[in-house]
């Protein structure tokens, strides 16, 4: 395994299921927990036991005081471009499809708190401009071509989704690819979305949402049929649903796994009882992903290591994975093209 590990390291890799504010390691998040002191500790150290979690409930705990950190363009530049520079520099991923959640931080209910008591929101503006600027600075910088997907915070239900359908359609920045829906999936119904999920189609999105990660498979067969998903993310609970299986297969519908997160949420109880096996051997599409790493004490390496050990892969396997993802993405295919002949070139003996 160890000379796998180092495979894996070097691979050039596409990341298609990572968070924007979940991508915040310690050292970003110290930077912003200094800029705004109050709860979030701004040192390295204490920031590793605050990222420790007691269970779910702790984690969106800690998750929302990291995005109450996130409170000017400025913070959003730093941000995105910090982001940009740990997955290119110590993923070695060229691409990535970073999913934002522009509600919360340009929630109207926030521009109407008074001065002085925590942030105020930012103009979707200034949010899309920064974004941007961070994209392009990051590309220049570090090499790696970065496309957005807005999605909906599903727990703010309606409000959420009309205002992140106008975020996406009527201010959408430059790179924007794809129209999500994260968030708990207990007592969030897919298909109170349809109409935001047409819209943002129309608009020339995809449709990327998450579904079966704590719910079982209707809530994929909703995604598919109602919101006509063209990814999956997660996906986890069609492991339970042979002929959810097949229509994914059979349809090329691929699922964006990420075990770790799988089993820090509990939706699987031990990463050996993954369902990722299951999915391959049924011929689904399957990318790895890291979803929110730092939180859940991961990396898109370590996941890479653990699709190996579930699906007892060789070099060859893991760069056919590595291909798998830039094949679903959508990066432009002058990135496609580039980052392929550089994958080919990599794991060429
Ligand atoms: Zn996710």
């Amino acid at each position: 395994m160890s000379d796998l590990k180092t495979f894996i390291a070097g691979l050039p890799k596409a990341e298609l299921h990572v968070h924007h504010v979940g991508s915040a390691s310690p050292r970003i998040v110290s930077e912003l927990a200094a800029r705004h002191p109050g709860t979030v500790p701004a040192d390295v150290e204490l920031l590793r036991d605050y990222f420790t979690f007691s269970d779910f409930a702790h984690f969106i705990e800690v998750y929302l005081s990291v995005v109450d950190l996130v409170r000017t363009p400025e913070d959003i530049r730093y941000l995105t471009y910090e982001i940009a520079r740990d997955l290119a520099q110590t993923q070695q991923v060229r691409y990535a499809e970073l999913t934002c959640t522009p509600y919360t931080s340009v929630r109207p209910d926030l521009a109407e708190r008074p001065a002085g008591t925590g942030h105020v929101g930012m103009a979707i503006e200034a949010y899309t401009e920064a974004l941007e600027d961070a994209r392009v600075a990051a590309e220049r910088d570090f090499g790696i071509a970065l496309r957005w997907i807005y999605d909906i915070p599903g727990e703010a239900g309606i409000p959420a989704a009309d205002a992140t359908l106008a975020y996406a359609v009527d201010h959408g920045p430059e790179a924007l690819v794809g129209f999500g829906l994260g968030g708990p999936e207990v007592g969030v119904p897919r298909p109170q979305f349809e109409r935001h999920f047409d819209a943002a189609r129309a608009a020339g999105l995809r449709s990327l949402p998450h579904a079966g990660e704590t719910t079982g498979p209707q809530t994929i067969w909703d995604a598919l049929t109602v919101l006509k998903a063209e990814r999956i993310g997660h996906g986890t609970s069609a492991a339970q649903d042979p002929a959810l299986l097949a229509h994914l297969a059979e349809h090329r519908i691929p699922l964006e796994v990420c075990p770790s997160s799988n089993v820090a949420t509990g939706a699987v109880a031990t990463i050996e009882e993954h369902p990722l096996k299951t999915f391959v051997d049924a011929g689904v599409t399957v990318t790895i992903n890291s979803d929110d790493p730092p939180m859940f004490a991961t990396t898109l390496n370590r996941e890479y290591e653990i699709a190996t050990d579930l699906l007892g892969l060789d070099s060859a396997g893991i760069a056919d994975l590595a291909r798998a993802a830039v094949d679903v993405s959508y990066a432009p295919d002058d990135v496609k093209t580039r980052l392929r002949g550089e994958i080919d070139t990599y794991a060429t003996p």
